[in-house]
């Protein structure tokens, strides 16, 4: 899975960078400001590709708390990422290499190894070259890789932080190789607080004399807010900040981030951008099919209403949505593509330990249960899958969730009272889902960082089964990331009393789908992999498809 990496600087193309930083505060957009940025140039017919930094010493992000970090996103390759790679591949449509994920960790390991390795050759290795030396490596490789015209890099956490000053400085050391090449967009927030009613510059002002103290100017300033931002602070940032007026682009909060690729457009973002990077170009992108997704999105004829269960959803005080975001996003675009509206409700699977809850789930048109680990909520869980199956409202379990739908059909319909999962109850007498052999392994030797079944692996489908019909094809490639399995001592049972397993491994050991045929329930459907890692808005995932059009179908009964 490790990405193999040259030392060469020498490109293969004339490249050319685009750096996104934080100003004033994180989480005002910068992965989708990105994305926007991407996608716009994409569809000005140049070839793009876009990496994320993350400030961790995480080496990956599949060690962090969703709750703490968000979405773990998986690549084609295995690697856990960060939400905003699922970004890049859902605004560009493609897949993006594992090379384009980095974390301090990663870094600080590869130069690490090389040290081991004489790489330096007797050199003194110091955090200054050494370090962004690095960074620049992997930044020019990944170009490469894509053949990119354009890399753009995004640069987690905020300007002025301690963690991401390497970054920049890796950021300074390219703008002086090549100057023309390179450009640095800064998405900032100018809050209006209630107190005063005025859009507010000072807080952007000190975030760029906060870059520049980096040695890192900004050519662009994205003025995230709750509003559009005016002429008259257009001027004064362009005035106490070094960047010209028309370089300052509005990008006020929006129903759907999907707008905002159009609304930068608006100010003739990519037309500025290839101004200075060099790239001949004229007029507009061409956004027509991105524009009709938006449309369609805002179009649908009539609603239908999910219910996602799942267990990370609460924050302090907070519901957090993140946790299950390509989940989310592939309902949506299903549900789009079906000319519907989507109303997501998240709940807590903990909710329904008290099963008096369940009879809520009647005004769910389907139950959807996403990936998740350990012990916490499971009964909950199990709960509303018994009540889902027994009431033929649709359920879509996903990993976690096709691992339960399993296993409460082992409990109930198996009548194996004392059946569990090996991942919380391993003494028990029944264990249904089973560690996978190698991994067992890999928990004995305590090597829990980036050792699950990751990434992508083929399976071969059931003819006629819903899942074959839904993909309109029998062999498909799906991205994974789990440890347990169904357990292999079981499957002859748990056929013969209903479930179809419609999908394995090519050598037929790991149950991959199961189903339970359309004349048992009208849609009850479990994926061992992680279908909405491969939805985007242009080409929904068929399996949320299905699962939506059931829903939809079961609102009319
Ligand atoms: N905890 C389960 C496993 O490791 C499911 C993982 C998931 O839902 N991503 O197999």
């Amino acid at each position: 899975m490790a990405t193999k990496r040259t030392t060469s600087t020498k490109e293969k193309k004339e490249h050319r960078y685009i750096f996104i930083v934080g100003g004033v505060m994180s989480g005002v957009g910068k992965g989708i400001a990105s994305s926007s940025i991407a996608l716009l140039l994409q569809s000005r017919g140049l070839t793009v590709t876009a990496l994320k930094i993350d400030p961790y010493i995480n080496v990956d992000a599949g060690t962090m708390n969703p709750t703490e970090h968000g979405e773990v996103f998986v690549l084609e390759n295995g690697l856990e990422t960060d939400q905003d790679m699922g970004n890049y591949e859902r605004f560009l449509g493609k897949n993006i290499s594992g090379i384009n994920y980095m974390t301090t960790g990663s870094v600080y390991q590869d130069v690490i190894r090389k040290e081991r390795n004489l790489e330096y050759k007797g050199k003194n290795v110091e955090v200054v070259p050494h370090i962004p030396e690095e960074v620049i490596n992997r930044i020019k490789k990944a170009a490469d890789v894509a053949e990119a015209d354009v890399t753009i890099t995004e640069i987690g956490g905020t300007v002025g932080e301690y963690q991401n000053v390497l970054f920049l400085e890796a950021v300074r050391m390219m703008k002086t190789e090549m100057p023309g090449r390179v450009l640095v967009v800064m998405v900032s927030y100018l809050p209006v607080p209630g107190s005063i009613g005025e859009m507010k510059t000072k807080p952007t002002q000190t975030a760029v004399r906060s870059l520049n103290s980096a040695g890192v100017f900004a050519d662009f300033i994205i003025a995230r807010g709750p509003v559009p931002i005016d002429q008259k602070r257009k001027d004064k940032i362009a005035q106490f900040c070094n960047v010209r007026a028309d370089h300052v682009i509005s990008a006020p909060d929006v129903a759907s981030v999907y707008d905002v690729p159009v609304n930068f457009e608006k100010d003739n973002l990519s037309l500025r951008i290839c101004e200075i990077l060099g790239i001949k170009t004229r007029g507009q992108a061409n956004l027509t099919s991105w524009k009709n997704f938006v449309k369609r999105s805002k179009n649908g004829k009539d609603t239908v209403k999910i219910a996602v269960v799942g267990k990370y959803f609460n924050s302090g005080d907070f519901v957090l949505s993140d946790v299950y975001l390509s989940v989310l996003e592939a309902i949506k675009y299903s549900s789009y593509a079906l000319n519907l509206k989507p109303q997501i409700t998240y709940l807590s699977s903990q909710l329904f330990e008290d099963k008096k809850q369940l009879k809520n789930l009647k005004e769910y048109d389907g139950v959807l249960i996403p990936g998740g680990f350990g012990a916490t909520g499971i009964q909950g869980k199990l709960n509303v899958i018994e009540y889902v199956r027994k009431n033929s409202i649709p359920y879509f379990g996903i990993c976690y969730g096709m691992q339960l739908a399993v296993l409460e059909y082992a409990q109930n319909v198996l009548r194996l009272k004392d059946a569990s999962t090996e991942e919380i109850n391993p003494h028990a007498s029944h264990l249904v889902i089973g560690v996978m052999p190698d991994q067992r392994e890999k928990i004995a030797r305590g090597e829990m960082g980036g050792s699950m079944r990751l990434g992508e692996y083929t399976a071969k489908l059931t003819k006629r089964s819903i899942a074959a019909r839904a993909y309109n094809t029998q062999e498909i490639k799906e991205r994974h990331r789990h440890r347990y399995e169904v357990n292999p001592v079981y499957i002859e049972r748990l056929s013969q009393k209903g479930i179809v397993f419609s999908g394995t491994s090519p050598d037929e050991t790991l149950m991959e789908i199961m189903e339970l045929p359309g004349a048992i329930h009208p849609f009850f459907l479990g994926v061992q992999f992680h279908p909405e890692f491969h939805a985007r808005p242009l080409t929904p995932h068929p399996l949320f498809t299905a699962f939506v059009k059931a829903a939809y179908e079961n609102k009319d009964t």
